[in-house]
């Protein structure tokens, strides 16, 4: 079976490499290019977009910022999942609050602005500090500020009215102001769901950003009551999106209350340790889900940690000493912050995740690598 993937990077990448066993062969579209690639080789097949559409079996995406024109030939196609509104909620901030208000998941109090006075009104409405983020086209916390104290409104204003002002009628820009939540952490869910509505989830993850990046992602075990409320919160937005696919749920946890931060439609970076954790990673559940196969099992096998790599030149083979460690490259070009790779570990049990853990921040210098030494030593103390 054919699959194309709108948007040729790292997930494109991980899903062809999984997709290989199941006889599911993976072609990307490169949005920037506008080439048909194989995304592993960067093969470029001499495509065009409408060749490739009329090639393949089934059509799904990588990322949700996907041009108009583009969604709309692969959804007239009927091969396309998880489908036009599941990724224009994902794609701007403004239609996945309707969708969490409309479904009842608890997300941060917000309200949208166009212009200065709503900002205004933001600042008495949900009191400072407050966190604002463009509607659209934002990832990896870029297009966000924090509003701490009311002398910072013009300056940041200045700046909203530019992103505001680079819209146009077809494709207006917004802007969300968030009540900045005191959240303990952060935990993520992602789960797949298939056509006739069938749903696997992969338990709670626990996410550490570092400058609004994901940094590290732990996969131990998790509180019951938090794991029912994320299973909650994926049934509620997968049927109300008529999903098909693998969905991914950032939360804030609260003192125990989970509020949603935002929904990714797609495979996400804090499942990438569901290559090493469990039987049947995210990557080869998406391509299952849209293929219309059999979900594979999301149980946790064994405690697993995800360690990005950002913006370095390789990853130290030295890693690769540690019995149950995995090394992830993206085959990227380097830049300063880009996720270049990641690094999977797992254990027998949390202590022993502990010891690797610590066992690689020897080798990983903490500024490249931070939270590395304080996670081990969290699983080795607790
Ligand atoms: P991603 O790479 O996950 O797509 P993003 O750029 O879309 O990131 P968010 O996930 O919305 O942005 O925000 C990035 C980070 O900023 C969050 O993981 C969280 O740490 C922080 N943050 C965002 N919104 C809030 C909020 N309302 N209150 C407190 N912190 C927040
Ligand atoms: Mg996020």
């Amino acid at each position: 079976m054919n699959i194309l993937v709108l948007g040729a990077g790292q997930l494109a990448r991980m899903m062809s490499l999984e997709g290989a066993p199941l006889d599911l062969n993976v072609r990307a579209y490169d949005v920037g290019s506008k080439k048909i690639i194989h995304p592993l080789t960067q093969q470029d097949f001499g495509q065009t977009l409408e060749q490739a559409i009329a090639m393949v079996d089934v059509i799904t995406s990588e990322f949700e910022h996907i041009p108009d024109d583009v969604l709309a030939l692969c959804c007239q196609s009927g091969k396309f999942y998880p489908g036009k509104a599941a990724i224009k909620t994902g794609g701007d901030r403004s239609i996945e609050k309707a969708l969490l208000d409309k479904t009842g998941v608890p997300s941060a109090p917000y309200k949208l602005i166009t212009e200065k006075q709503h900002l205004v009104e933001a600042v008495s409405l949900l009191e400072l500090p407050l966190v604002i983020k463009t509607c659209q086209a934002g990832y990896d916390g870029k297009g966000q500020w924090r509003l701490t104290s009311r002398d910072q409104l013009d300056g940041i204003w200045a700046e909203m009215a530019g992103f505001i002002a680079s819209g146009s009628a077809d494709f207006p820009h917004t802007i969300i102001a968030e009540k900045m939540i005191p959240f303990d952490r952060e935990v993520s869910v992602i789960g797949a769901r298939d056509s006739q509505g069938n749903v696997k989830v992969y338990p709670v993850t626990e996410n550490q950003h570092t400058n609004g990046v994901l940094t590290l992602s732990l996969a131990i075990e998790m509180d019951n009551n938090i794991q029912q409320q994320a299973l909650e919160a994926f049934d509620k937005l997968a049927l109300a999106m008529d999903y098909v696919g693998v969905l991914a749920i950032e939360f804030f946890d609260v003192n125990g209350t989970l509020m949603v931060n935002e929904i990714a439609p797609r495979v996400h970076n804090s499942g990438h340790w569901t290559q090493q954790g469990t039987a049947c990673s995210q990557f080869e559940n998406h391509l299952r889900a849209v293929a219309g196969l059999p979900l594979g099992d999301t149980q946790a096998q064994k405690p697993t940690a995800m360690i990005n790599v950002l913006g370095q030149g390789n990853i130290p083979t030295k890693v690769l000493s540690i019995a149950d460690v995995k090394s992830h490259w993206y085959g990227k070009s380097q830049r300063a912050g880009r996720k270049m790779g990641h690094i999977n570990v797992s254990a027998a049990n949390q202590v022993e995740l502990g010891e690797k853990l610590q066992q690689l921040a020897e080798i990983l210098p903490e500024q490249d690598y931070p939270g590395v030494a304080a996670t081990a030593q969290r699983l080795l103390t607790s």
